[in-house]
Parts: structure tokens; C-alpha cells; sequence
């Protein structure tokens, strides 16, 4: 994992956050040459295996647990079927896993803190969160199960259809995601409501899941849901309409066996519920013999599927409301912004100098308290952000890690404006060449430490010619 981690890191790529995603660098280089580059980087890592003693593993004991007061549940049907929906039994007799939904992932620190007390007094101490935004109680004794609903119900956590079709998983899209195309909260309360209202029969349904994303980027899990949606917008003419592209057949099968979906065609994001009804009436209709979602799709195709919903794709009839997104009382416009993942918004050339000599801070540290490895890294982030701090004070781009290694070369090596004759990335990437000793990590810190202090005495020269003022970066040539 740490070796992936540092061809993700060096190859990588920077300025385009869209595609700052280690699938899109496997696609770019292939798996073949992604795992060669990973065997490469093995040599430098520390520990190349890791001994787990089972027996010492701490999570495989069972804890002692309270049993809760004995009473009745508030609402008997509610209950049996939340049983039915969120509970199951663990592997280890006489204890029960509790899965609560917990709408769209969002829970206050009042509850929260509630709910922590309640784990407390009916379940082992520890709580997980699921993929689905939810959060699973484990080693619950059944007979707390009425006390830990009628708490819950109190909390808004006693929700049935835990994983079921009507718990829909959605990113935060446009709510707080800069980058959100279309809002995927409030479709996922829409759905969520079309769902119990016009199909109360499927409520309990685990074999569809429906999974939203704001964009393209998966947060939501879209591709991995058997009906999934991401944000994305509709031309016409002056007009943009927000919409949703539909993706169908992904998820996990019954027996186990994953599928990424398939991309279907793209309608306005307000005729969305419509399009899951006529999803939902065809699969009631076409299905054979109870048919897991995923073959009923396989067995009809694509195009069945694109002109099912062809007829809600077409924009020569749209309708006012078609133009404001889910929960926005405006017209929809696209304003797409650096998003959630990206804090940085002004930088100048002097602080990513600063930042170098941090970096050689850090591997002195590390190298001081015996872990090499981890010191030898610091010391080569040093040599890259040293080297993107004098290319970008020449106006040259940065991206990912080996590029700014090259370019520096070019623009720096072989012109002579930085004094050194040497392969800047060999000299550079005998990180992976060698075992982390001590030898080689005091080495190659000296190397970093005599480059970043090259650097400094040349962007004081550079200063010197602009009477001190520090070139500002980030908007136009340097966005990693
Ligand atoms: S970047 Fe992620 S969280 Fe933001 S809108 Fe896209 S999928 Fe959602």
C-alpha cells in the first residue's frame, strides 16, 4: 500500500482535481507498469510485511456488554419490522449486529452524543460506520433490542430499510461540495419519499440499491449501485438545465460478484423520480422468477434501457421547473469551484520555499528517532518542492511530481542557472535504489539539505532583482 501511495504521489496527477484519483492514473499507465512502478518503489519502504498474530487480535474477543432494562416497544409493527430490516445475527451466538439508517449520513454532536451513551448501556463499545452512511452497533444482547429501539426512536435512528432501496446514499453535493455539478441531497429525499409512497411494497427491497453523486467523481458510489445518478447539466440554447446521468446494473450481486454500472443517458435532474418509477414499473413487469435487478439488465441490454427512458431525455418540452434544481428556489447556473479536497487558494513563491525547508525539518526529525524510511521521504519531498518553487518562479507549469523533477532539469540543469551538473532525477529517485539504512537516510538528507539551501540563495537573488516582491502563483501556473 505505501509503495502504491508513492507512485500515486510521484505520478499522480496535481492541477486537474477531477482526475487527482489513483483510477485515473492506473487507466493512464496501465496495470502492468503501475504495479512494475510499485514493485520498484518496495526497496524503500520499511516494513515490506507485516506478521499479524490472530491470536493477539484484540477485536476477536467478545466484550462484556449491558443488558438493557426490560420493556415493551412503542410501536409493536414498527419494531418487528425494523427487526426484520436492521438487525441480524452475529456469527457469535446470542449477540445481534444493529444497523441504524441515519438519512443521508447526517447526525448532530446532541444526538450524537445521546447515542454514544446508548451504545454504552447495550452494546460493545465500539461502533462502525458503514459504506452506506450508516452506523452498525455490535454485540447487542436481543433481549435489549426494545429498550435500544424505543431509545433510538427518540434519536430518529430507529428508521427501517436499513440497505434496502429506500436508503438512498448520496454525496453532499451542491450543499458543501464546490465541485457538485446538481444537488444530490434533495433527490435523495425526493426519492426516498416517491419510494415509500408509490412502492411501500419494496421499502424492505435489498437486492436495488439507488447511490447519487453531485458529479462525476463517485463520491455517492454512483457506478457501484444497481440505479445510480451523477450530477451533470443539459444545454439548450442560452437555457442550462441541471440533470442527472443515469448509470444502471452496478453493485454487489447476492452470491457476492461486483459490476461497475453502465452509463445510460442523461435527463433533467427534475425528472428524475419519474425515470425510477418507469425503471421500477418495467423490472415488476420484465422480471423473470424474483431476478436479481442486475441480470433483469444484463439479460435486456442497454438499449432497452436507453429507450425506456429516451422520452425523458428530450428538452423541446421542458417545463419552468425543470431549470431549478432539487431544493433551490433560483434558476440553476453552473459555478464550478476548486471543491472540499482543495483548501489552498493563494500561494507565493517564497512560502513553497518555506515549505522545502519544512520538509528538511521533518526528515532531521524522523531520521533522529530511528525511522529512516519515513525520514528519507521528507527528505525527497523537500528536493520536489524546492524544485517547484524555482519553476514556478521561471513561470513554468507544475503538475504531478516527475514532471516537476524533468522540467527542472531542462530549466534549470542544463541551463546552468542553478550551478549543479548532475541527472537531477537520478540524483533524486535514488530513493527507490537503496534500503532505508541510517547511512543512506543521513546521505541523502545531506543532498536535500545542501539542494534547498542552493534554492534559497538563488530566490534571494531572484528577490533581489524584484526588490523584494514575491511572485503570487496559484491562480495561473500552479494549482497543485
Ligand atoms: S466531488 Fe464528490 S462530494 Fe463533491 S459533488 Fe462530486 S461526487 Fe459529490
Amino acid at each position: 500500500m505505501e509503495a502504491g501511495l508513492r507512485v500515486f504521489d510521484r505520478y499522480g496527477e496535481r492541477e486537474k482535481r477531477m482526475k487527482a484519483r489513483m483510477k485515473f492514473l492506473v487507466q493512464k499507465l496501465g496495470v502492468a507498469t503501475f504495479m512494475e512502478l510499485v514493485e520498484t518503489e518496495r526497496l524503500a519502504i520499511k516494513n515490506k510485511a507485516v506478521a499479524v498474530d490472530w491470536q493477539d487480535a484484540k477485536w476477536l474477543e467478545v466484550p462484556v456488554v449491558n443488558i438493557a432494562p426490560k420493556v415493551e416497544p412503542i410501536d409493536e409493527q414498527r419494531y418487528q419490522t425494523w427487526v426484520k430490516t436492521n438487525v441480524f445475527p452475529q456469527k457469535q451466538a446470542g449477540y445481534v449486529g444493529v444497523q441504524l439508517r441515519v438519512v443521508l449520513g447526517n447526525i448532530h454532536a446532541e444526538e450524537a452524543r445521546v447515542l454514544a451513551s446508548l451504545v454504552s448501556a447495550c452494546a460493545a463499545d465500539d461502533i462502525r460506520f458503514t459504506l452506506n452512511q450508516g452506523i452498525l452497533l455490535r454485540f447487542v444482547r436481543p433481549e435489549s433490542l426494545p429498550y435500544l429501539f424505543n431509545e433510538l426512536i427518540k434519536l430518529g435512528l430507529a428508521e427501517p430499510g436499513f440497505d434496502t432501496i429506500a436508503d438512498i446514499t448520496a454525496c453532499p453535493g451542491s450543499d458543501t461540495c464546490a465541485l457538485a455539478v446538481t444537488n444530490s441531497t434533495g433527490l435523495a429525499k425526493k426519492l426516498e419519499d416517491v419510494i415509500r409512497t408509490d412502492y411501500p411494497e419494496l421499502v424492505a427491497e435489498t437486492n436495488i440499491k439507488i447511490k447519487i453523486s453531485g458529479c462525476m467523481n463517485s463520491c455517492g458510489q454512483h457506478m457501484a449501485a444497481n440505479i445510480g445518478f451523477h450530477g451533470s447539466s443539459i444545454k439548450k440554447g442560452n437555457l442550462v438545465v441541471p440533470a442527472m446521468q443515469i448509470v444502471l446494473g452496478g453493485g454487489i450481486d447476492p452470491s457476492g460478484k461486483g459490476f461497475i454500472a453502465e452509463k445510460i443517458i442523461k435527463i433533467p435532474t427534475k425528472r428524475v423520480p419519474q425515470a425510477v418509477s418507469v425503471l421500477l414499473d418495467d423490472y415488476e413487469t420484465q422480471q423473470q422468477n424474483g431476478e436479481y435487478f442486475n441480470d433483469y439488465f444484463y439479460r435486456l441490454g442497454e438499449k432497452h434501457f436507453y429507450n425506456l427512458l429516451k422520452p425523458l431525455a428530450a428538452v423541446d418540452n421542458l417545463e419552468a421547473t425543470d431549470l431549478f434544481d432539487w431544493g433551490q428556489d433560483y434558476q440553476y447556473r453552473q459555478e464550478i469551484g476548486v471543491g472540499e479536497c482543495a483548501a489552498v487558494m493563494l500561494d507565493v513563491v517564497g512560502m513553497i520555499v518555506q515549505d522545502a525547508q519544512n520538509k528538511v525539518s521533518f526528515a532531521e526529525e524522523a531520521i533522529k528517532a530511528g525511522i529512516f524510511a519515513d525520514g528519507i521521504y521528507h527528505a525527497y519531498t523537500a528536493f520536489v518542492v524546492g524544485a517547484k518553487a524555482m519553476l514556478l518562479s521561471k513561470d513554468v507549469k507544475c503538475n504531478t511530481q516527475k514532471g516537476i523533477i524533468d522540467d527542472f532539469q531542462k530549466h534549470y540543469i542544463e541551463t546552468g542557472d542553478f550551478g549543479w551538473s548532475l541527472v537531477f532525477s537520478e540524483h533524486v529517485l535514488r530513493i527507490n535504489q537503496n534500503e532505508p539504512t541510517e547511512d543512506f537516510a543521513n546521505s541523502y538528507l545531506k543532498d536535500a539539505n545542501d539542494f534547498v539551501k542552493n534554492v534559497i540563495a538563488i530566490r534571494s537573488a531572484q528577490l533581489n532583482a524584484t526588490n523584494g516582491v514575491d511572485k503570487q502563483v496559484i491562480a495561473d501556473y500552479y494549482k497543485a
